[in-house]
């Protein structure tokens, strides 16, 4: 019997180099732990029918020797990451009958890499949510308390991983996709710096936000699935080489608290005990934390709900009826236009099209977009300054441990679950998620995460901190 709650990619590799099991072994594990587990979670929108086909090729890799960082571990991809050949909706009811004619980048270094693709992750429609309620296919629950959401949008990501569905997975992040549901599950979620990941082959969102980045129950786990896929690409001119960013500054193990930040925006009694838990155990390891004075950085959300929807408004005009997905016929070209979009796209994707339309249209451009991209600047070098003196930021991940179905209804009550992850996606900082602890709710244990952020570039800092504090899946 494998045991995927506490099979990690490390100890699976080990494994698998001693024959203890193979690659098909380990895929059928997954399999049959989706098949009994996701009745009830619905982290998978779909199990690809060729995974054992991929795990036996991969053993016969490693029958000749073949050493690769990933071979033979099953991944599982948020919906938003396209497979040649396979389905990509990313939650969306508009791309429902698309089938991706190519690999993304981050794909094709996956299979370099050895990793066995074994299926796709439900996900808030175009990645826009906190909850994965948005989905057009149903909402994936959080497996540690299934009246909860597992936090959104790579939702299912997340929950495959702490479900132990799988050891690792993918997803995207904008505003904190990937970090906020790692909080919310238990588990490791990490988003790269700008640029260090291809967006070629990523159903876009907003293309200066988005980074793909790994699930996992370790640090270690999630630097192994970052170091396969990152690198410059030709096909995204916006991609990154290793060393764009300087390295020269020491790790000296300091880690900022910006206190005014942290405090002031309405986290609960659990989330502060835990920050502070945080704190004195990083001080037992022999950091050095202090109070740092970010005064920008309470305008991220603000920024980050002007340049996102501005993007989002831009990046879903490709989806007219005509190119691809679904097409609903009116009495003209127009007509056809706005039912396709009308039908296709969710409330919440309708909501943020019309408001980055808006913000967009002239006579606001430079009101909003214009005053947005000059405060993206502040917060960004008010941040980078910050690590001229310190290694590390450090806040919770969120504000509040994994909240109900329903319980967010209003939009703006949902944006503020990601008050703490989108100052890195505005100033392209890396930044990760660590379980930290837990907050009793209601009789339940709820996972909390603990968030840490490194300048650009050096995600070094980040894993040696990480991999330091521990992050076991408790
Ligand atoms: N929750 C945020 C939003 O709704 C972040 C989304 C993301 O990171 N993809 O936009």
């Amino acid at each position: 019997m494998i045991d995927l709650s506490t099979l990690t990619i490390v100890s699976a590799r080990e494994a698998l180099k001693a024959k203890k099991f193979s690659a098909k072994e380990l895929t059928q594990a997954c399999i049959d732990a989706i098949k009994t587990k996701d009745k009830d979670i619905r982290a998978f929108l779909e199990v690809f029918d060729n995974a054992l086909i991929q795990a036996d090729f991969a053993d016969k890799k490693i029958a000749e020797g073949i050493d690769l960082p990933l071979l033979g571990i099953p991944v599982a991809l948020k919906d938003n990451m396209l497979v040649a050949n396979h389905h990509a909706s990313a939650g969306s009811k508009i791309l429902e009958n698309f089938i991706s004619p190519y690999d993304s980048t981050a794909v094709k270094k996956l299979q370099e890499a050895g990793a066995i693709i074994i299926g796709r992750t439900n996900c808030d429609e175009f990645a826009m949510g906190s909850s994965t309620e948005n989905s057009a296919y149903g909402v994936t629950k959080n497996p540690i308390d299934i009246s909860r959401v597992p936090g959104g949008s790579s939702g299912g990501s997340a929950a495959a991983v702490a479900a132990g569905m799988v050891l690792a997975s993918y997803g995207s992040d904008t505003g904190g996709s990937i970090r906020q549901p790692a909080a919310f599950c238990g588990v490791v979620g990490f988003k790269p710096t700008y640029g260090r990941v291809s967006r070629s082959g990523l159903i876009a969102m907003a293309s200066s936000l988005d980074q793909i980045g790994p699930f996992a129950k370790t640090a270690e786990d999630a630097e192994i699935l970052y170091n396969v896929v990152k690198g410059h690409d030709a096909m995204d001119s916006t991609t990154i080489a290793d060393n764009t960013y300087s390295k020269d500054k020491q790790f000296n193990k300091t880690i900022g608290v910006p206190r005014a930040f942290v405090e002031s925006e309405g986290i609960t009694k659990e989330v502060k005990e835990n920050l502070e838990a945080t704190i004195a155990k990083f001080k037992a390891l022999g950091y050095t934390v202090k109070d740092v004075d970010l005064s920008h950085l309470k305008y991220s959300l603000a920024v980050y709900y002007i340049l996102m929807p501005a993007e989002v408004s831009s990046n879903l005009a490709r989806f007219d009826g005509v190119k691809y997905g679904l097409h609903v016929d009116g009495a003209n070209g127009i007509e056809d236009y706005f039912k396709s979009r009308g039908q296709g796209f969710g409330r919440e994707t309708r909501r943020r099209v019309i408001l980055g339309t808006y913000i967009l249209s002239s006579g606001y451009y430079d009101a909003y977009y214009g005053t947005a991209l000059t405060m993206k600047k502040m917060i960004t070098d008010e941040l980078r300054k910050a690590f001229k003196d310190v290694d590390l930021i450090l806040t919770p991940t969120t504000p509040t441990p994994a909240f109900k179905f329903g319980e967010k209804s209003d939009p703006l009550s949902m944006y503020l679950a990601d008050i703490f992850t989108v100052p890195a996606n505005i100033s392209g900082c890396p930044s990760i998620s660590l379980p930290s602890g837990f907050a009793s709710v209601e009789g339940k244990q709820l996972p909390l995460g603990i968030q840490l952020t490194a300048d650009l570039g050096r995600e070094d800092n980040l894993f040696a901190a990480s991999k330091e504090f521990g992050n076991e899946v408790k």
